[in-house]
């Protein structure tokens, strides 16, 4: 199929073919001709499938007839929620270069930087906003956002914002557009919570599946190291300096651990930035720019402040903490291998994480090759490193309710 297939016109078909898509992607061949029927849909897509365009596209051919309205007249007729700022940020930018060629204006508000200058953008007229939830919601308490006339709302990323507990947010902001809008769920994966989610927001969806979620690339060497905690840093120095070249993502599970890691790297000469929800967005910009611009060739993150985000040409993914939710493993591979390139995914294993290394495997119906020969090999029998404080109590051990300890802890 080629785009011209789809019912575009001139002015983005040109956008398209300057973008360098010579062909729709698959989830943009299933998604595209739904949404230029209005219908409502549900979409199972990860990042680097092309599911931003897929969305951008119908959209802007959707408004384009009615892109001449005067500037100050504009209302905003297409909304675009997305967790976090760096998606939002290149949800925006995907919107600027598939419409170079319409009059059609588009924008983006995130929390953590200045409200002025964005209120300033807003009130000179826009047709498409792109929007965290938090953010979003105070503008519109403020008056300066009005969504009285969105005709399509796109919530991106479905699974992530309800893991970052923006359950209300989300429905707060789809009563606040109109009944007849049409609605885009876009999630990695299905689980049933979105799927709830799905039930009571979009009316009759239809329903595209790119992948399976627990899909893994045949492209990606997955390998898997068992190494005590302590000697993970070791580990990791001894790939960096003998195997691992490249473009890299070193991945952490806390802020803790990301800037222990960062300043470990860069002690022992290594080109290296990294991105957590600590760090102020200008900050994290600059990281991924820098990386995007091979300034520094190594970017450590949190899972959270790396989603999404498009990085090409990655040779390697170090799990550096495995993480607890296998899903989260297929994501943070996925980003290395795309189009049809090679890549290497290193994962180390200490004691407590055992099972972190079954339920990743069940997901991805596959076995991680172990590596043995390493400096580092953890002991088959370790059992988990317990750090015993000295002045610790006796009494306080156990003080926290059973139901306190089952509440997972949020790492972002
Ligand atoms: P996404 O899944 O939206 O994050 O997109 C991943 C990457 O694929 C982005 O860099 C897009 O610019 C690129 N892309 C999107 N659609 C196409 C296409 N039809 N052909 C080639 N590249 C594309």
């Amino acid at each position: 199929m080629s785009f011209k297939d789809l019912q575009l016109n001139k002015p983005i078909l040109k956008a398209i073919a300057e973008a360098g898509y010579d062909t729709p992607t698959l989830v943009q061949e299933k998604t595209i001709p739904f949404v230029l029927d209005k219908k409502d849909v549900i979409v199972s897509a990860q990042t680097g499938t092309g599911k931003t365009a897929a969305f951008a596209i119908p959209i802007l051919r959707l408004l384009f007839d009615k892109q001449d309205t005067p500037i100050k007249g504009k209302k905003i007729k297409a909304l675009i929620v997305s967790p976090t700022r760096e998606l939002a940020i290149q949800i925006e930018q995907h919107f600027k270069t598939l419409s170079t060629y319409t009059n059609l204006r588009t924008t983006v508000v995130f929390g953590g930087t200045s409200i002025e200058p964005q209120k300033d953008i807003l009130k000179k007229g826009i047709d498409i906003l792109v929007a965290t939830p938090g953010r979003l919601l105070d503008l519109h308490k403020q008056d300066i956002i009005n969504l009285d006339y969105i005709e399509t709302l796109v919530l991106d990323e479905a699974d992530l914002m309800l893991d970052m507990g923006f359950i209300d947010a989300i429905k707060k902001i789809e009563r606040l557009c109109p009944d007849n809008k049409q609605t885009l769920l876009f999630s990695a994966t299905i689980p049933y919570k979105v799927e709830q989610l799905a039930n009571t927001l979009l009316k009759t969806p239809k329903r595209i599946e790119v992948a399976p979620n627990s899909s893994t690339s045949k492209n990606i060497t997955q390998l898997l190291y068992y190494v005590p905690k302590r000697n993970k840093i070791e580990l990791c120095l001894h790939l960096l300096r003998n195997t691992i070249k490249g473009n890299i993502i070193i991945f952490r599970r806390t802020k803790f651990g990301v800037d222990k890691l960062e300043k470990t790297l860069i002690k022992n000469g290594y080109r290296v930035d990294s991105i957590h929800g600590n760090k102020s967005q200008s900050a994290r910009q600059e990281a991924l720019n820098n990386f995007k611009k091979n300034q520094i060739n190594i970017l450590i993150a949190t899972d959270v402040a790396a989603r999404g985000i498009d990085i090409k040409a990655l040779d390697a993914v170090i799990n550096f903490d495995l993480p607890n939710i296998p899903e989260t493993y297929v994501h943070r591979i996925g980003r290395t291998a795309r189009a049809g390139k090679h890549g290497v995914a290193y994962s180390f294993c200490s004691a407590d994480e055992k099972n972190y290394v079954q339920s990743i495997q069940r997901l991805i119906q596959l076995q991680l090759d172990i590596i043995e020969e390493h400096p580092y090999p953890l002991d088959p029998k370790a059992k988990k490193e317990v750090h015993k404080s000295p002045n610790k109590s006796k009494y306080k051990k156990g003080r926290k309710s059973a139901a306190s300890k089952k509440k997972k802890k949020r790492w972002y």
